[in-house]
């Protein structure tokens, strides 16, 4: 059956050739990133500005493209998990956090994950499907709270880096003049560490950058993190010394703790010596208990203890606050478990090897 264009979720110049294929002036893509991006319509009804005729054009062939989300949950803690449908038959979510000044929007990626991280109840439940750049916005313009938010987060469902290009792209219309004009400081994107798409991300995008890191050590991190044997620590830290990060540019490190696992003064010692010469930070993530999972969440006393000794040390540490936990929204919760996962057998870019 033949597929109506998408219009949310595209760049000023693949507007720019669409008008072009349909024969309506050039300024048209600007008056349609308008209408898309800077006024909340919901349908191609109300761009007044466009002739009656293009509008019948733009019908016929386009359609928004945006979607409701179809469940919310509300944490005791404020915190809302959206559930939206996305392509034939998949489901992802997406995190609201409200807080004082700040209200920040955890945004997926993928339909799963296909990184398989032991640790993460996406990376269990596999990978499904990529998200399109109109599918990623679609999380920040359509829940209740869009107008409000003041940061996004790339740290929901899915590796931003295995599905760079769509990434870029919704990085591209958040931060343009002609999109959402957003400052590049207020989002950042997180990566296990995929070294070539990272790169890319660090030359195009302006946006901050943290790394899943959880353990200094190469056979460590190995049994957690299946990108290890692919993308190795040395490779990400050698790399991300050749940019560099400031206060306006932040790069930071999220760290997971594992009672027994990765909380020793080993660790803080292999971790200060790896993070030397680098500006950045690195922030101690509680660990969230799921059912059937080897790994224990550390004290807060033990985390405290941690955090102050590479404070101690010149790291900038901070414990980040959990979030949305009863309603299974904190980090690593996210799964959507009526999703059907699809085989991928790609091995240039799995990790799962
Ligand atoms: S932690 Fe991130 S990269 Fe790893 S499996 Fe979960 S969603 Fe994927």
């Amino acid at each position: 059956m033949y597929k109506k264009i998408q219009l949310f979720g595209l760049t000023l110049s693949e507007l720019h050739c669409i008008c072009k294929d349909m024969r309506l002036p050039s300024f048209t893509a600007r008056q349609l990133c308008d209408w898309l991006y800077k006024k909340r319509i919901t349908s191609i009804d109300e761009m007044t500005n466009l002739s009656l005729k293009s509008r019948v054009l733009l019908q016929e062939h386009c359609e928004l493209g945006l979607s409701n989300p179809i469940k919310v949950q509300q944490s005791q803690d404020g915190t809302k998990k959206y559930l939206f449908s996305v392509g034939e038959d998949h489901t992802i979510e997406t995190v609201y956090m409200p807080g004082k000044d700040r209200h920040t929007l955890c945004v997926s990626s993928q339909v799963g994950c296909r990184m398989g991280c032991q640790f993460c109840a996406t990376g269990q439940q596999g990978f499904a499907d990529n998200l399109t750049a109109g599918d990623i916005l679609n999380q920040v313009r359509s829940i209740q709270e869009s107008e409000q938010l003041t940061n996004i987060v790339y740290m929901g469902m899915g590796e931003p880096f295995d599905n760079t290009d769509e990434v870029l792209k919704s990085l591209e219309i958040l931060t343009s003049d002609w999109g959402y004009a957003w400052s590049p400081r207020r989002i950042n994107v997180s990566t296990v560490g995929i070294v070539p798409d990272m790169v890319r991300f660090i030359e195009q995008s302006q946006c901050h950058l943290a790394i899943s890191l959880h353990s200094p050590f190469d056979y460590e991190r190995q049994k957690m993190m299946p990108v290890q044997n692919k993308y190795p620590l040395k490779e990400v830290f050698k790399t991300l010394k050749n940019y560099n990060w400031s206060q306006q540019r932040r790069l930071s490190f999220e760290y997971i703790m594992f009672a027994g696992i990765n909380d020793t003064s080993l660790h803080v010692d292999a971790l200060c010596k790896q993070m030397k010469g680098l500006f950045c930070r690195i922030n101690l993530i509680k660990f969230h208990d799921q059912p059937g999972q080897e790994f224990q969440a550390c004290t807060e006393d033990k985390m405290i203890d941690f955090r102050d000794k590479l404070n101690d040390r010149g790291i900038i540490a901070t414990i980040r606050q959990s979030r949305g936990e009863d309603i299974l929204a904190a980090c690593g919760l996210l799964a959507t478990l009526h999703n059907k996962t699809v085989t991928y057998d790609d091995s240039t870019r799995t990790c799962q090897s």
